[in-house]
């Protein structure tokens, strides 16, 4: 549904009169459209003795992104890129913040602060650990003071996985992150062997086959639309009731229709069939079919809290043991299940459903291994508040808060949610295992 308020806060009077009231003004954000170059504009790529130096100045100039390595105050950069696998002491964390802090008064709408690490976990003693974490505190900070529709979002890059970063990369700078704020993702060496780049990175799924699951409507249709986009073949699946909406959405991304109950016994099996026998290959799974059933939970009966349990959390868990039983999943399958917000901060009223999508953060990052066995990934993504049907039957006050609650003070698209999906699902994303991905344009909830 529109946003009447960002429109309004868009036109001439809008934008005097919240400004004068210090009211928020939500930017409009930049999307991806392919063929676009990735950035807007140069980058400033910076460093404090970091390793990455070489791989970063290849990777974006092959990229045809415009770097420059000082910034000398004239111009406005549409991203920083900062390496900080240097940073090992409080002293390493001063010069960063002699470099950034002019450099982010230069960063244009919509621009992209990327700041690379190594993990804290692989520190080897206290200082430099806490020199690393502290990058965790400062990016997220950062995230929440940029204006104008700018993300921050820190990478840990283990060592040896710096061959694995590249589709990362291209992600946070384009318009695919647009709605992905005050993130930390982890790259690691898990898969590196296998983090081939595609030949055009417009197309990166060509020739891969996807199943998406509630596909016939909301983010589930979204999903469909830009797996294929980026040239996956998408079976689309959907309860037999949605089986009209269904066809139309299979129709629109040239995919196929595929009726099924996912919490049937047979659902895996049915998947697998579809998949493999007419397409002879399933290498992307997208759990994104879920169900509300919203009540306190003093006064949830038994069935309230089965049903969701069983379609967001169960059908997962047995359809994922039932594709890898039958070694469905090979080489380079990806499994992304779709969580929230509310699984990670919990919901007044949803005691089933943040039990369902915290239950799927735990199926992924204890799958992660499994998965990893067999060459392939199996990560998460955590919408915030999406504009949906679902969240336009909220009451107007509700869902009013709801949108403004995030550092880019608006709702997410389904496209948002769809596109960072489409990141996890390339072959070249084989160094993210195991990890929850906000797709909440850092909402204060659970942050
Ligand atoms: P939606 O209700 O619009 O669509 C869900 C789809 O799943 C429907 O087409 C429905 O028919 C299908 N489905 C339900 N039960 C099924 C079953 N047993 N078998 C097969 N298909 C089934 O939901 P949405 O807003 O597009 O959300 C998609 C996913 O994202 C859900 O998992 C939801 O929990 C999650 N999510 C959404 C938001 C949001 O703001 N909309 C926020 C956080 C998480």
């Amino acid at each position: 549904m529109s946003d009447r308020y960002r429109d309004l806060t868009l036109s001439p009077v809008g934008r005097r009169v919240t400004k004068t009231l210090g009211l928020p003004r939500p930017a409009v954000l930049r999307r991806y459209t392919p063929g676009e170059p990735l950035l807007p504009g140069p980058a400033l790529l910076a460093s404090s003795g970091g390793a990455l130096g070489e791989v970063l100045a290849r990777t974006l100039d092959a990229a045809g992104v415009e770097l420059h390595a000082a910034d000398d105050g004239t111009r406005e950069f549409a991203a920083l890129v900062f390496d900080a696998t240097g940073v090992e002491s409080v002293a390493d964390l001063a010069e960063l913040h002699a470099t950034l802090s002019p450099a982010l008064r230069h960063l244009g709408p919509s621009g992209r602060l990327l700041v690379l690490s190594r993990p804290a976990g692989t520190a080897t003693s206290a200082a430099v650990g806490a020199a690393r974490q502290a990058l965790d505190g400062l990016v997220r900070s950062l995230a929440k003071e940029l204006r104008a529709g700018g993300t921050a979002n820190l990478v840990t890059v283990e060592e040896g996985a710096e061959q694995a970063l590249e589709s990362t990369l291209r992600f946070f700078l384009s318009g695919r992150s647009a709605f992905v704020s005050g993130q930390v993702v982890a790259v690691t060496t898990a898969d590196r062997d296998r983090a081939a780049a595609p030949e055009d990175w417009d197309r990166p799924l060509t020739g891969r086959v996807a199943v998406v699951t509630g596909a016939a409507q909301g983010i589930g249709a979204a999903i469909a639309s830009c797996l294929s986009r980026d040239g996956a073949h998408v079976v689309c699946a959907d309860l037999p009731a949605q089986g009209e909406r269904l066809a139309g959405v299979a129709n629109q991304v040239g995919g196929t229709a595929l009726q099924v109950d996912i919490t049937s016994d047979r659902a895996a099996q049915r998947i697998s069939e579809h998949a493999v026998g007419r397409h002879g290959r399933l290498d992307i799974v997208v759990h994104n079919a879920g169900i509300t059933r919203d009540r306190l939970f003093a006064n949830m009966d038994d069935a309230t809290w089965r049903s969701v349990l069983a379609v967001n959390l169960d059908a997962q868990l047995r359809i994922n043991a039932g594709l890898l039983d039958e070694h469905i999943l090979g080489a380079d399958s990806r499994i992304i299940a779709a969580s929230s917000t509310s699984g990670i901060a919990g919901n007044r009223g949803q005691a089933n459903y943040a039990a369902s999508k915290a239950g799927i953060i735990g199926m992924v990052r204890t799958s992660a291994p499994d998965l990893a066995g067999v060459g392939g990934t199996i990560n998460a993504v955590a919408p915030g508040f999406i504009e949906t049907e679902m969240t336009a039957a909220m009451p107007f006050a509700v869902r009013e808060v709801a949108r403004r609650i995030n550092s880019l003070k608006q709702g997410g698209l389904p496209v948002d949610v769809a596109e960072t999906i489409c990141w996890l699902s390339q072959a070249a994303s084989g160094g993210l295992n195991g990890q929850v991905v906000r797709v909440c344009g850092q909402n204060l909830v659970g942050a």
